[in-house]
């Protein structure tokens, strides 16, 4: 049974404190030697008295590193997390931060040979086929960590792409799941980030109140199983149980279920391909009594087409649908556009792109950056 030494980058947010759990839960199997935070020092420094071993990094050169901290931080800004990306050492890095941040340190740790978990599914978005085609040239795995590609990832166990017939997302449906249509546009910021079933950050939070959340995820499973936009479904379900599905070329379809606690998913990627037992609430079937399923409603929440039509044009677009998105629900989360203006921003920036194919990271870059400057006009302008 091998020990993994783990960096998380974003220890400090959601899904970097789900991983801390984990560990704490499994420690002949996780160990944490990297830890990064943004913002929330304070959280660090609570992880820090935790995992006293863990090198530390942080990223934002505008927040002030408290004086009990400052001298065990070792790395700092942009080329710190690449430090702290490549630690001597450490086997797997664990990509948490919101947003791209992640990416060059995501290929910075490929290039250094370690195995990468993602839960950022930002960067595969914006970069998917060179962060795979990165992995594949360094013999590096790309594990999953969002709960729906985890799941598939564990459906799947190394079954070809040729024997897939649909990989099939759940969806919650957001808050908004059954709200009508013209009373999009008066949800309040508040409402938006209740979501029905999972505890996560504000960004993903939005995202899937707006259902650009499954979108993004539609994108990510396409490159991280190599299959193309038009085998990849989504379906509302409620429970958050089932977390996704495959519906194989044969008919089978197989699921993966547990309760809706991010735990789970981190703790398969750190220990795959083996599993162990854990603290965490087994499902009891009595208890549940039912799974609800239903269609998306495409037509109120258009994210998924936006998505689809990202997916499945290729070349930077998925980025500029990234990058769009994120500039939205930053201004949506500050109050200055309401709600459906979202899904106006990214679809009026990507309708005025023109997709370069088979980018380069250059590429990419240069097309986030112009997709952000873009959505910031379309957002400050009046409509
Ligand atoms: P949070 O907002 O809770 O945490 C984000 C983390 O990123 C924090 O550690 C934050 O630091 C750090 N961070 C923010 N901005 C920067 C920056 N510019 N440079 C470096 N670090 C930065 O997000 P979540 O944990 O919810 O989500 C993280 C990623 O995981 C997202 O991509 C999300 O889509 C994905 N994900 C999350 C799930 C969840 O359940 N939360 C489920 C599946 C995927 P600080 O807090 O110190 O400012």
């Amino acid at each position: 049974m091998k020990k993994r030494r783990v960096v998380i980058l974003g220890a400090t947010g959601s899904i970097g404190q789900s991983a801390a759990k984990v560990a704490h839960d499994i420690p002949d199997r996780m160990e944490i030697v990297g830890m990064s935070g943004n913002r929330n020092l304070a959280k660090l420094g609570e992880l820090s008295a935790r995992f006293p071993h863990a090198a530390l990094c942080t990223t934002c050169p505008r927040t002030a590193v408290p004086a009990d901290l400052d001298p065990l931080v070792r790395h700092r800004g942009e080329e710190g997390l690449i430090e702290l990306a490549t630690l001597p050492g450490a086997d797997l890095v664990l990509i948490a931060i919101v947003g791209t941040g992640g990416l060059k340190p995501a290929l910075a740790a490929i290039e250094a040979g370690k195995d990468i978990a993602v839960a950022s599914k930002e960067i595969l978005v914006m970069a998917g086929e060179a962060v795979m085609e990165a992995a594949r040239r360094k013999g590096v795995k790309v594990l999953p960590v969002d709960s729906e590609h985890n799941a598939i990832f564990q459906c799947l166990e190394g079954r070809e792409s040729s024997e897939v017939r649909r990989l099939i997302l759940t969806a919650s449906g957001g808050p908004f799941r059954k709200l009508p249509a013209e009373q999009l546009a008066h949800v309040t910021r508040e409402q938006a980030l209740r979501h029905p079933t999972w505890n996560m950050g504000e960004k993903i939070t939005i995202d899937s109140a707006t259902l650009f959340n499954k979108g993004l995820e539609m994108i990510e499973a396409r490159w991280l199983f190599d299959v193309e936009m038009g085998r990849v479904d989504v379906v509302v379900h409620p429970q958050s149980i089932v977390h996704s599905m495959v519906e194989f070329v044969d008919g089978s379809v197989l699921a993966q279920l547990s309760h809706s606690d991010m735990c789970f998913p981190i703790q398969y990627a750190v220990t795959w391909p083996e599993r162990v037992p854990n603290s965490l609430r087994p499902l009891d079937f009595a208890e549940l009594s039912r799974l609800d399923f239903e269609a998306p409603r495409h037509a109120d929440f258009p994210a998924l087409g936006l998505a689809r039509e990202a997916g499945e044009r290729g070349g930077t677009l998925p980025a500029v649908l990234n990058a769009a998105n994120e500039v939205a629900v930053a201004a949506f989360l500050e109050g200055r556009i309401p709600f459906p203006c979202i899904w106006e921003t990214v679809a009026h920036v990507m309708h005025r792109h023109a997709p370069v194919a088979e980018p380069g990271l250059d590429d990419i870059l240069r097309a986030d950056c112009e997709a952000r400057a873009a959505a910031e006009g379309f957002v400050s302008t009046p409509q």
